[in-house]
């Protein structure tokens, strides 16, 4: 059965912003998507309404418990005026994997779809087309019960918002500098790194804001028990080419299985090359910088598509990789992974979703 979805549009549309100087999540459609949960009735009341503040009791669970998911993907305008999709099923089984986790209620994948269709649809002008840009989607649930104690709330609400986007990083293509992080840890095995939650990111910042001060753009993660096998970098999965094949960390529990990972995995089987999903020691990966074997380093992710990494810092040990500049296999997968998603390429893959 699909949602019956009650409409009520804004009074007074915002003005766009400029497409030349979107950054990244600082600006928001006009209209949002709500969707509420109570226990014993389930999903109901689906609705588009305008953007605007929401109201919660300060008890509400999810600011003391962080019961909480969220996630993110894209919609972008290609030349001939479609808005496409990317890959929705796949955020879409994330997210259901994330409530599994939290104890959050499941909400039925094609209701999710049609949620995310209708927002996008009802504020499609917002989607920008200047070049790399486009409609960030930012779907979440909040615990709403007014409660202290711990438990699963009884009561949930559910978001869909959007916001018109350009580069995340401020490098844009141009490589950048990652501190590979040696005291604190994002996730552990058991944990809930392999999902999306806010709690994730609240333990990042710390670590974030160090390496920044340090003139790094992100963190490399290493794993909590070892300190020695590498996770991932920032928000992003992360990619090395060594010698002539390209290795990525293993979804291990602890990492987040990204979309663009699995989209940059496909892609590159399809071109021939060899990839391998294992376990990487951070100093295997140093031994093989400075035998000249690390050719190239990139992060995968929605955000940022590609993020080429131009250098690794490791207890002092600095790793140039490929000169700072952005290798041939970095550039190859981000034009074609963007040319995909904006549907200047035919989707030999299946990937879009109009
Ligand atoms: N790892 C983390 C921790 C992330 O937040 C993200 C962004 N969702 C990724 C990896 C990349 O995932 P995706 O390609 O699905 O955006």
């Amino acid at each position: 059965m699909s949602l019956n979805i009650q409409v009520t549009r804004t009074q007074h549309p915002k003005e766009k912003p400029d497409p030349n100087h979107l950054g990244f999540g600082d600006f928001f459609t006009d209209h949002m998507f709500v969707m509420n949960y109570t226990e014993g009735q389930g999903w109901h009341d689906p609705r588009i309404i305008p953007y605007a503040p929401i109201s919660l009791e300060p008890a509400a669970m999810v600011f003391h418990y962080a019961q909480e998911m969220f996630e993110g993907m894209k919609a972008y305008k290609a030349p001939d005026g479609r808005v496409l999709l990317f890959r929705p099923d796949k955020n879409i089984a994330r997210a259901n994997n994330s409530n599994d986790r939290l104890c959050i209620p499941q909400i039925p994948e094609e209701d999710m779809l049609q949620a995310i269709k209708a927002i996008v649809a009802e504020d499609k002008d917002w989607i920008p087309e200047g070049k790399a840009t486009s409609l960030y989607i930012r779907p979440f649930i909040i615990a709403t019960d007014a409660h202290l104690g711990v438990r699963p709330s009884r009561t949930y609400q559910f978001y869909v918002i959007l916001s018109p986007v350009g580069a995340y990083y401020k490098e844009g293509l141009n490589p950048v500098k990652i501190y590979v992080e040696d005291e604190y840890v994002r996730a552990v095995k058991g944990g809930m790194g392999h999902v999306k939650t806010g709690g994730n990111y609240a333990a990042s910042i710390k670590a974030q804001m160090i390496a920044a001060e340090r003139g790094y753009t992100q963190v490399l993660w290493l794993d909590g028990v070892h300190r020695r096998y590498i996770e991932e970098v920032g928000t992003m999965n992360v990619f090395f080419v060594i010698d002539d094949e390209v290795v990525t960390p293993a979804l291990n529990g602890s990492i987040l299985p990204g979309v663009t990972r699995d989209s940059a995995i496909c892609m590159l089987k399809s071109w021939g090359i060899k990839v391998s999903e294992r376990q990487i020691a951070i100093d295997e990966l140093f031994e093989a910088a400075k035998e000249g074997r690390l050719r190239e380093a990139f992060g995968t992710g929605t955000a940022a598509v590609i993020s080429p990494i131009g250098e690794l810092n490791w207890e002092g040990n600095i790793a140039p990789i490929n000169g700072g500049a952005i290798g041939e296999i970095s550039q190859k997968l981000y034009d074609n992974l963007t040319g995909i998603q904006l549907g200047l390429i035919p989707d030999t893959f299946g990937w879009t979703v109009e």
